[in-house]
């Protein structure tokens, strides 16, 4: 009984599996071919093919459609969708290069599809970059963009950095076609900014060469020639070959052209020539040879200007290059016209009106190409669906087939399976069992250790990376304080100097020595709040103000310079604004220093107004909102350039920048700061009439007492006994100095260790302390003083640091060190009278 239904099963299965194979040999044939050409081809055999392929294509692009057809064939034979995509895409790459811009797309929607199956994000860039540019040779500039921004879309996620400046330059040229300038500009400054990190010279040169363009379209020649030569200047410096000279040798050219200096014009288009000539860029040898010609006739040279106009006219058109063959013929019209000879004038004009024509029937049968290709992807993108849902169906069906056929056969063998084994497989079902645990304790073990040498790894990386920004702060810090020491003794004896009995000229020079070192000074502190901001160090610092006091204190820092340009800075503060306020008073006084500083430098004379309102007292909080406004009446901004000037070290006029110096990081930082305080900041203005730059913030009024951090009050006009600790005899001399000039006595302490020594002597009102020190620094001395641990006379006394590290960690250090107050170097004399008549 049992026997008999074994074998009508098995009889099932075989029926079954029979009926199965003969649905499949089909695909069984194809196989066999599949087999038949793996044995004579390798993978390597097409990777070769696509090669050569790829190496034709500029020079060749038949001979590339022939490798690449070549190549479809053995990766298809192969089975090989990246290899096949690859190929599609070169065929569509020959195409294009063919000008067979829809049978192109044709095989780029094909590759594409491929590309997207395999997931090769590298050829789904490349797809949308080629048919973005086919769109942009044909007229549509909106579709390009789309697909310019998908392989910028792509490149950014691959971390490709050429292919990212490179779309970014190409959906520049979509945006700048579609009237968006401002977005163009953006899109080729950050190309440029991408290209100079990575040295990719080819981008980096389009990029120059795409901003001057845009200037010089906005007729701005002076600062299209300063982008122009900058590329030229990197072309030379890098002794850069490809068809970019020729082209930006023109456009310098050009613009000398706009700028009325024919001669020039023409030097520049010679050395175009003759570049062009040397790497046999026919393109440019043509254009050239027309804008020589153009620059000849306007300087009346009349038969020149014939002659390289002909040139230029006949190569145009063996190149097919119709727009400069119509170009030239018009100016070869004009020339004849000025010279009276009103037939050839009339041939030329007759011969430029009928090339015109054919251009604007190209223009036309371009975008009937255009409605092709829309019409051509819709009906293969239904195509697709449909085939799609097809084979889903077909292949649904032979799945279902199978499926059953596998169904019934594995019951079998396990039935079969099942009576045959059973005592056997109780048998070893145990031991089984038991190798099984042992396996999967194995396994265990194995990842647990993959595991720890993970964490190992992750734990070092980390602690290297901690190092190396550990290591950067203090080389931050060093260089911070190596540098403000020696200036700081500078800008002091200026300052002694000054005041002494010398002529005017050597009072001039010495102010114009101080004036340079503040410079400095203000530069060096941009650089390094920049690279805090960068490390995401800079926090806000949160206190109790004077709030009137901080803004008169600016405007009072840059009375002088104000004045000495003739210009009028006058401020309003709103009356009903509460005097104490809480927040961060030196981010404040950074953005309006800025701001104000900006103002006075980008004005020759005129004014400058700063002004601060009340939006809104926020109830309940306890708030109150501000409006700051910095209005100057000097030489204001362009409307395309306001979007830029908030970027890192953007300068957005060359030429201004030159006159008036700084290094573009004024604004950023201001920017950074408005943002940390919860407000937004914004510029209006317009050129050669003035800026106004706003920003609004909330801070909190304090309504208590304002409190002082040192807490002994003395009569005001009591001259105090000072003790200074400080190493640096510079530096001793200038705060000794001060302090005399300001009516104080003080005694010097060369360090830590010294100035504990004194202070359980003698009596002071107060210690200037410098932090870095030999034998025992600042930060020790103070710990020291306050834990009374030499019996000094009074462990309470005010301690203010004076230091030349700028660094908000070491301002932190000292307050935790016990510190009172806190001063960096170069000293300002008003702080330190402040901080004094406080004590
Ligand atoms: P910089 O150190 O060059 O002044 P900023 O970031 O402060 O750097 O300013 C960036 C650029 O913005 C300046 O180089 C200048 O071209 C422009 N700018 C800023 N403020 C003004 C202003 N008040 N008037 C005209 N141009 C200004």
């Amino acid at each position: 009984m049992k026997s008999t239904s074994i074998i009508t099963v098995i009889t099932i299965v075989t029926f079954l599996q029979v009926f199965a194979l003969k649905a499949e040999q089909k695909s069984l044939d194809s196989l066999e071919v599949k087999v038949m050409t793996s044995a004579g081809y390798s993978f390597g055999t097409i990777d070769l093919l696509l090669n050569l392929s790829e190496a034709y294509l500029n020079q060749q692009p038949q001979r590339t459609l022939d490798l690449a057809n070549n190549a479809l064939e053995l990766a298809t034979a192969l089975n090989d969708l990246s290899r096949q995509a690859r190929s599609l895409f070169l065929i569509a790459e020959a195409n294009r290069m063919k000008g067979e811009n829809v049978i192109a797309f044709d095989y780029y929607f094909q590759s594409k599809k491929i590309f997207d199956q395999v997931s090769d994000k590298e050829g789904l860039a490349k797809c949308a970059n080629s048919m973005g540019s086919v769109y942009s040779l044909l007229g549509d500039y909106t579709s390009a963009l789309d697909f310019h921004l998908t392989a910028l879309h792509f490149y950014e996620e691959l971390d490709n950095n050429l292919g990212v400046a490179s779309s970014l330059i190409n959906s520049g040229v979509a945006y700048g076609k579609l009237e968006q300038k401002e977005i163009a500009l953006e899109n080729y400054f950050k190309a440029l900014e991408i290209s100079t990190r990575n040295d990719d010279l080819t981008n980096m040169v389009s990029a120059l060469i795409s901003i001057g363009n845009v200037y010089w379209y906005d007729k701005d020649n002076t600062e299209a020639l300063s982008y122009f030569e900058k590329a030229l200047a990197t072309t030379r410096e890098k002794n850069f070959k490809g068809e970019h000279p020729g082209a930006l040798l023109n456009n310098i050219g050009n613009v000398y052209r706009d700028l009325g200096d024919l001669n020039k014009a023409t030097e520049y288009y010679l050395e175009a020539l003759k570049i062009s000539q040397e790497i046999g860029d026919q393109n440019h040898i043509a254009i050239t040879l027309k804008n020589i010609g153009i620059a000849n006739k306007e300087i009346k040279k009349f038969s020149e200007a014939i002659q390289y106009l002909n040139e230029s006219r006949i190569l145009a058109e063996n190149i097919h290059l119709l727009k400069i063959q119509q170009d030239a013929l018009e100016q070869l019209s004009q020339t004849y016209s000025l010279l009276a000879d009103y037939k050839m004038s009339m041939e030329y004009y007759m011969q430029y009106s009928f090339l015109r024509d054919s251009l604007l029937d190209e223009e036309a049968s371009n975008k009937i190409t255009l409605l092709q290709l829309k019409h051509n992807i819709r009906e293969k993108e239904t195509q697709l669906t449909i085939t799609e849902k097809d084979t889903a169906l077909k292949t649904s069906k032979v799945r279902n087939l199978r499926n059953i056929i596998i169904f019934i056969s594995l019951f079998a063998a396990s039935l079969i399976w099942f009576l045959w084994k059973r005592y056997r497989s109780n048998m070893r079902k145990n031991e089984d069992l038991q190798q099984l645990n042992g396996e999967l304790e194995r396994r265990v073990e194995e990842r647990t250790k993959m595991l720890q040498a993970e964490n190992e790894q992750r734990r070092i990386a980390q602690e290297q990376a901690e190092i190396a920004k550990d290591t950067k702060n203090r080389f931050l810090a060093t260089i911070s304080h190596e540098v403000r020491t020696p200036i700081n003794a500078i800008i002091g004896f200026c300052d002694l100097a000054i005041k002494t009995d010398i002529d005017n000229e050597h009072q001039l020079n010495l102010k114009r020595v101080k004036d340079s070192s503040e410079h400095l000074l203000a530069m060096i502190k941009d650089i390094l709040d920049y690279s805090q901001i960068e490390s995401g160090k800079m926090q806000l610092k949160i206190t109790s103000f004077d709030f009137r006091k901080l803004i008169i204190s600016i405007i009072n820092a840059y009375y002088l310079d104000a004045s000495s340009k003739d210009i009028k800075l006058t401020h309003k503060i709103d009356d009903k604004l509460p005097r104490i306020l809480i927040g961060d008073p030196d981010a404040l006084r950074q953005v309006l220093y800025n701001l104000i500083g900006n103002a006075i430098k980008f004005t020759d004379k005129g004014t400058v107004e700063v002004k601060v309102d009340i939006a809104e007292m926020i109830p309940d909080s306890g708030q109150v909102q501000l409006n700051f406004s910095v209005k100057d009446s000097g030489i204001g901004i362009s409307k395309l350039k306001q979007k830029l000037i908030f970027m890192d070290f953007t300068q957005v006029d060359n030429n201004a920048s030159r006159k008036y110096g700084g290094i573009g990081l004024g604004l950023t930082i201001s920017k950074y700061f408005v943002e940390l305080m919860g407000g937004k900041i914004s510029v209006e203005s317009d050129q050669g009439i003035g800026s106004e730059f706003k920003f609004e913030i909330a801070l909190q009024v304090d309504n208590s007492k304002v409190e002082t951090k040192t807490e002994i009050k003395t009569d005001k006009k009591k001259k105090l006994h000072l003790l200074v600790a400080e190493d640096n005899l510079l530096n001793c001399h200038v705060i000794a100095a001060f302090l005399d000039r300001l009516g104080h006595t003080s005694k010097i302490a060369n360090n830590g260790k010294i100035a504990l020594e004194v202070l359980s002597k003698e009596d002071f009102d107060a210690v200037l302390m410098d932090i870095e020190m030999p034998e025992m620094d600042g930060i020790e001395a103070t710990e020291a003083i306050r834990n009374n641990q030499e019996n000094v006379r009074n462990p309470k006394i005010p301690i203010i640091a004076l230091t030349a590290h700028a660094l908000k960690d070491y301002e932190e250090k000292c307050y935790k060190a016990g510190m009172n107050s806190y001063l960096t170097k170069p000293i300002d004399i008003e702080k330190l009278t402040e901080v004094l008549q406080a004590l």
